[in-house]
């Protein structure tokens, strides 16, 4: 059995593929989405993202690059 010792690149973007499958699912419900306005779609679709992007900080990662957060260059890094 192999143990990481931190979560890698692989993991979170595979983390992201898995959950971006799942919103996408949920949003194309009709029995959900029909309730749900332009707005709300967009509105749960913003939160989503600032989700990934906490989740990507938070195990060291730039959500925008994919480079460790400490290698980032991106200019509107929020770190
Ligand atoms: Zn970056």
């Amino acid at each position: 059995m192999v143990t990481f010792a931190e979560v890698t690149i692989f993991h979170l973007r595979r983390a992201y593929h898995d959950s971006l499958s799942n919103m996408r699912g949920w949003l194309l419900d009709t029995s959900l989405s029909e309730r749900l306005s332009v707005l709300d779609r967009l509105s749960i679709i913003d939160a989503w993202q600032q989700e990934m992007m906490e989740y990507f900080t938070k195990n060291g990662y730039c959500f925008a690059c994919n480079r460790r957060v400490t290698r980032c260059t991106c200019p509107h890094e929020q770190h």
